[in-house]
């Protein structure tokens, strides 16, 4: 099949800069159809997204990796999200439980390479299991979030899931991704208010202090060398260089080539 890559995506990534996180979401859904899949760890974006899809009835489903050793509240979280927004969640977990992990290779997070090597086991590998089935993910990683997110696209490619990365809230600020949750009174991990800026495993993450960096509680203990668990692409140092491989009309619908249709 035809590749697409990144460089490709510049000039649609350029005029994607003004749509609304709803238009780029509605555009995902009519290009991609049932290809198309919501990616949310339950934070306060990924909620934010969650509620678009469900209050627009743009019927997604939605995929939440459990790593078997989450916030009881993030699991919450997700539950009402299902009861409440009548969202269709896909939960996929790792192989092995943190138990069974443990007795087989020890207590991984306490290093940085086992950080790495128990990140990809309970995070990266569950998402990697459904690959082929989605062309598209839309995620919610915003350059607001700073650091390695800094310059994040709207379209991504992902050359290991081979699909397309949507962030539809890329450009979208704290203030407003603060504002949209507070006027929709959109359902969010109840963690958030308790100090904790971002939300992973209980194993790895803490609060942050008000003048610390939203990050700093991810992987505290091992220090700033291990920030991102490589779940998303764009994290990662050359994540993106590569190509997908898509159907040749899927590619020139995606990059405007073909339209039969308004979008
Ligand atoms: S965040 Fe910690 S416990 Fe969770 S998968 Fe990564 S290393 Fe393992």
């Amino acid at each position: 099949m035809p590749l697409l890559t990144q460089g490709e995506l510049a000039n649609l990534n350029s005029t994607m800069e003004s749509r609304t996180p709803l238009e780029l979401m509605v555009w995902a859904k009519t290009i991609f159809g049932q290809r198309a899949a919501v990616l949310s760890s339950m934070q306060q974006a990924g909620c934010m997204v969650c509620h678009m899809a469900a209050v627009n009835r743009i019927e997604m489903p939605v995929l939440f990796v459990d790593t078997g050793v989450l916030f009881p509240e993030t699991l919450a979280t997700r539950d009402r999200l299902i009861g409440e927004y009548g969202l269709k969640v896909i939960t996929l977990s790792p192989r092995l439980t943190m138990e069974q992990q443990t007795a087989q290779l020890g207590v991984l997070y306490l290093t940085p390479d086992g950080q790495s090597q128990c990140c990809e086991m309970r995070k990266t590998d569950p998402l990697m299991s459904i690959a082929g089935q989605y062309d598209a993910l839309v995620a919610s990683l915003r350059r607001g979030d700073g650091e390695r997110r800094r310059k994040v696209p709207i379209l991504a490619v992902d050359p290991k899931m081979n699909c397309l990365r949507v962030n539809i809230l890329a450009n979208v600020t704290d203030q407003e991704l603060y504002d949209y949750l507070e006027k929709h009174k959109v359902i969010t991990n109840p963690l958030h208010a308790q100090g904790y800026s971002t939300i992973g495993c209980v194993r790895c993450t803490t609060p942050v202090l008000s003048d610390e960096p939203k990050r700093a509680g991810r992987w505290r203990h091992l220090g700033p060398w291990a920030m991102y668990c490589g779940i998303n692409p764009t994290d990662l140092d050359g994540g993106t260089e590569q190509a997908i491989d898509l159907p040749a009309d899927l590619i020139d619908q995606i990059l405007g080539r073909k339209v039969d249709f308004a979008i």
